[in-house]
């Protein structure tokens, strides 16, 4: 038995509500200034190292998606919040290590960081066994596209993706595999770079993937320090994280 998490105190919960809302402000802007709808781009809240009490009182404010970057946790996380599970989908954010791939596929909905043929038939044969279906975004390298380097203080390279020039190779692995779905891409833009160069690259190469597979239209970019740019060049999905929950705790 897992032990179903609680709920955040009031104060916790007024917080994570004023961050939502500023965060749905600049999205709201960002929009407006791209003449986007904004029911075009969906918010997914990366939850990564707090707690799933934070992630129950975000569902209660009316979040539906969440995302997380490191296996054991999200595992755990999810678990406890079963009763809720319905009304989630979980997006696997982070660098995956292929043999954490069967862990993954029993739990996520959506994995964005595939960069490599040998993940793509790990979490294939994972979805499998576990009798669900994966969507899966490629993850691109844009740090030849914008300058900056890699990185996020967790160590250079810590960030992936696959490079430029093999990304539609990718998509083509991942279209044909027999458990997964291809929505489309996913990127993080290099550290020190322009955002908008990087994003801008991202969007050609959605765009060259669709002219293979129609069904890939997700482009996953932009964080709390981007948002901006990644509405301006056509994200369907961005990824915060500090700017509604606040700094993350120190790593354990
Ligand atoms: C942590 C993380 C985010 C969220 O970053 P913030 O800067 O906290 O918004 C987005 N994408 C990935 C891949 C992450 O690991």
């Amino acid at each position: 038995m897992v032990e179903q998490a609680g709920t955040a105190e009031p104060a916790r919960r007024e917080e994570l509500r004023r961050g939502l809302e500023r965060v749905h402000e600049r999205i709201g802007a960002a929009c407006r200034d791209s003449g986007r709808d904004p029911d075009e781009v969906r918010l997914v809240v990366v939850t990564k190292y707090f707690p799933a009490s934070d992630v129950r009182a975000l569902v209660e404010l009316g979040v539906g998606d969440v995302g997380e970057n490191r296996d054991q946790e999200a595992a755990t996380k999810v678990a406890e919040l079963d009763d809720l599970r319905d009304r989630l989908t979980v997006h696997f954010v982070g660098q995956l290590q292929s043999n954490k791939a069967g862990s993954v596929a029993r739990y996520a909905d959506v994995v964005h960081s595939v960069d490599r043929a040998k993940l793509v038939r790990a979490l294939d044969r994972g979805a499998g066994r576990a009798g669900r279906q994966l969507e899966v975004l490629v993850q691109v390298d844009l740090r030849g596209a914008a300058g900056g380097s890699a990185g996020d203080g967790a160590g250079p390279g810590e960030r992936g993706g696959v490079p430029l020039e093999a990304a539609a190779d990718l998509a083509g692995a991942v279209a044909g595999s027999d458990h997964l779905l291809l929505r489309g891409v996913m990127a993080v833009a290099p550290l020190g770079g322009d955002p908008t160069a990087a994003f801008t690259r991202l969007r050609e190469v959605a765009h060259g993937i669709r002219q293979s597979h129609p069904g890939a239209t997700w482009v996953s970019a932009g964080m709390s320090g981007d948002l901006e740019a990644a509405v301006a060049q056509g994200a369907t999905h961005l990824r915060v994280g500090s700017a509604i929950l606040g700094s993350r705790p120190p790593l354990r």
